[in-house]
This record gives C-alpha cells, structure tokens and sequence, in this order.
C-alpha cells in the first residue's frame, strides 16, 4: 500500500475550572491529507445538533419571494445559452432544467434545477430526481467539451439550503467546466498524477484498498461507486467521499453510474436528517478522459449553525490559515453512518 495515514496526537494540561481547579489532559491531532499532504486539526468532541432545525420556516420565508427557479418562472426569470451554442437555450432532461448561471465566476458556469419541486427534504430525494439532475449536468459538459475540448475541467456543485451558501432553497446545482480548474481541483490533479508516477498506482484505487482492509472509515458501496469517511476533513464536521470507480472523466459516466451515486447520496442525507444536519456542500470532482491518474470522486461535508447564537461552522482557521479544524473523529462518524449502507 502506498497511501499513507499520517498523524500526529497532541496533549495538553490544563486546570479545569468544572472539576475545582484539578488537573485535565486534553487531546487533539494533526492530520495530514494523504493525497495533498495539507494539515487538518481534529478535536475528539462528540458533539451533535441537539435540536431539528426550523424548515418550516425557513420554507416560509423563501416562498414571501419569486423563487425563479419554480415551473411558473422558470421560463422568464432565468437566462438562456447563448445561440449557436445551445439553440434551444435551455437543456432539458426529464424535470431537470440547465441554464447560464446569471453571476458570472466562471467562462462555462451554468445551474441545474432538480424538478418542479421548490423544497425537497432529506429524506425525500428520489433516485430519479437525483440522478437526471446529474445527467443534466453531463450533458451540458458534453455540449462545452464539443464547443472547445480545452474546456475539460469539469466540477458538479451542490449548496443545500442556506448554512451552505444557498440563497434558493429550490435544489439545485452549480456547474463548471472551464479551461482553468479552481485552485483545489488543479492541486489534487496533480498530486494525483505524482502519486501515479512515484507509486505506478491510482491514488483512489489505493486509498479504497486500505480503508476496505482496515475498517474504520469505509462505509460500503452502492454498485460501482465505494463510499467512505476521509480521513482528513475539510468540514468541521465530517467529509463522505463517493469515488466513481475506475471512471476518469465526468463525461463518461453511464446512467447507471448516477443511479448508484444517487441511492449512496440517499443513505448520507437520510443519516444527515437524522442527526439534525438539514445542509451541505458537494462537489464532484471530475478526472481528465484517458488520464488514468484520477478518478472522478465526490466530497460531502454537512454545514449548520450552532446554537444557541447560530454561529457558523467556518471560522478563522479554515477561511484566513486555510487549515481545517473537525469536531469529531472520522472514525467515530463511521460507526453510527455504517447502518445506513
Ligand atoms: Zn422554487
């Protein structure tokens, strides 16, 4: 195995002012990314959302606007694709509609709407919502690689529900596929192709190996994609990674791929619902056709706010140190998300 769980446990001493002013030892770990070797802090806490957040209300308060992406709007309240490049101006697959994302922070940025419906919970994803979403967003990748085959990084992105950055609650995704990955997607690009070339092997291959040996942070598979919890967290709370195995490229995903991805998204939100976790951001990273050094993966970290002051889950040393700082032990995570697969 060439992958490697580097960590470095750390104590401190301190006098506890809850137990009279006796001594306490406290832990915490530094842990170093496999693949890109950069530092994530874990704390050992145990913590949990103690209360449901109120979705009711906040399903209130996103319908006191327009939602532009509701059916009645949809067709006036959203831009289309410029011609010739999409006549039809918008992609439609089943529910799911694509369109030119109206704030410009990429040269290929567009959104997918899942379905007519404006708030969809948790538990209710269908398989088929989840998966034509996806295959939407494929084929608009397919129409930008055609237009310009330098337009081959491609990410699918999902902010859900407004902890995450969502300003609509009506679910939908963020599309990119430009001739410049972002700076993280360029970086694990690389390093996996270093891994490839130090090791003669696929960093994902290798990493699945492991976790499936060792039992503490694998989850299970839902056809041909491997779920597990990462052993370094990006998210304060936990990172499920969903690897695509042996696929390279977003573009070549089958149907059926998206249908397994989909019923492995449905155990996380289902276990995320049950934990009072009612937000997250996913990515899907996509690898580079015929470049066997990477292999397309999704990143799933839960996003809330703690009460009772609704504080935000990113704080200085992820957003100014750019260093992650987690709650709970990947580990600890795995034990309870195992029931869910
Ligand atoms: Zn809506």
């Amino acid at each position: 195995m060439a992958v490697r769980f580097k960590k470095s446990l750390r104590e401190i001493k301190i006098l506890d002012h809850t137990q009279g002013f006796n001594e306490k030892r406290l832990n915490f770990e530094f842990r170093f990314d496999p693949l890109t070797r950069r530092r994530a802090r874990i704390m050992s806490l145990k913590f949990k959302v103690p209360v449901p957040p109120d979705i009711e209300k906040t399903v209130e308060k996103s319908l006191e606007y327009p939602c532009p992406f509701c059916e009645a709007n949809v067709e006036n309240m959203t831009p289309k694709f410029f011609p010739p490049f999409i006549p039809e101006g918008r992609i439609k697959f089943e529910e799911a509609v694509v369109f030119p994302n109206f704030m410009p922070y990429g040269q290929n940025n567009a959104v997918t709407v899942f379905s007519k419906d404006h708030f969809v919970g948790l538990a209710h994803f269908s398989e088929e919502t989840l998966a034509n979403g996806f295959l939407a967003a494929q084929s608009f990748f397919k129409r930008v690689y055609k237009k310009n085959i330098k337009n081959k990084y491609f990410s699918i992105n999902w902010n859900y529900m407004p902890p995450s950055g969502a300003s609509l609650i009506h679910p939908h995704l963020h599309l990119m596929a430009d001739r410049d990955p972002s700076d993280y997607h360029d970086l694990i690009l690389k390093r996996g192709k270093r891994f490839w070339k130090k090791f003669k092997v696929n960093y994902w291959n290798d990493l699945i190996k492991e976790e499936k040996r060792l039992e503490q942070r694998f989850l299970g598979e839902t056809g041909n994609i491997c779920w597990l919890l990462y052993f370094a967290p990006k998210g304060m709370m936990f990172d499920v990674m969903g690897v695509f195995v042996n696929e390279l490229s977003l573009l070549e995903i089958p149907p059926a791929g998206f249908q397994e991805f989909a019923r492995g998204l449905q155990k996380i939100f289902l276990y995320l619902a049950k934990n009072n976790l009612m937000s997250f951001n996913l990515t899907i990273f996509s690898g580079l056709k015929e470049k066997d050094y990477f292999w397309t993966h999704a990143r799933l970290t839960p996003r809330f706010v703690i009460p009772p002051m609704n504080t935000s889950d990113i704080n200085f040393t992820g957003l100014l140190h750019d260093e992650s700082l987690s709650i709970i032990k990947p580990e600890d995570v795995c034990q309870e998300m195992k029931a869910f697969f």
